[in-house]
């Protein structure tokens, strides 16, 4: 049985998509995604570029990125972009890939700490969580030794 099979009877779908993201996109009113004509010659154009996978890249990432810079939401973008790690969008000016080259070690960490504690509160089973991180049990357990006083109230008044 893999970990998702497993993890079923454990929790809804909806709360194992949040413990395993626990960045959420920044809210309010994005640039992206009102179309902006002047920019793209369609809609889907637009998000196809925002997607990460712009029809003609050398004319869509300059306009996807002048339109991050003119985003109200652009440093809450920047953050999210940082913890969540995303792998294949357009976010904050920057394509994925650009992203990635920036990445650093202490960030996955942190990220996987973050999902451990967060997997930890929904009361999933260590083994689970090591096998959903693709991690063995003692690296989990390390995690939570060090994460100790930071978890959740629940966690810890148990
Ligand atoms: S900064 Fe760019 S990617 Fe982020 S919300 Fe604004 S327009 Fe969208």
């Amino acid at each position: 049985m893999k970990p998702h099979d497993e993890i079923e009877y454990l929790l809804s779908p909806d709360a194992l998509f949040w413990a395993m993201e626990p960045f959420g996109p920044p809210l309010g009113e994005a640039a992206c995604h009102v179309w902006d004509a002047t920019r793209f010659p369609s809609q889907a154009e637009q998000q196809a570029a925002f997607d990460g996978e712009p029809v003609k890249p050398e004319r869509d990432i300059p306009q996807a990125r002048a339109m991050c810079r003119e985003c109200p939401l652009l440093q809450s973008c920047r953050r999210y972009a940082l913890d969540s790690r995303d792998e294949h969008v357009f976010l904050a000016g920057e394509t994925a890939e650009e992203r990635r080259r920036r990445w650093r070690k202490s960030g996955e960490v942190a990220k996987r700490r973050r999902q451990v504690a967060e997997l930890c509160a929904l009361k999933v089973p260590t083994v689970i969580i090591a096998q959903l991180l693709g991690r063995d049990e003692s690296s989990i357990r390390n995690d939570l030794r060090i994460l100790g006083g930071r978890l959740p109230q629940s966690l810890t008044s148990a």
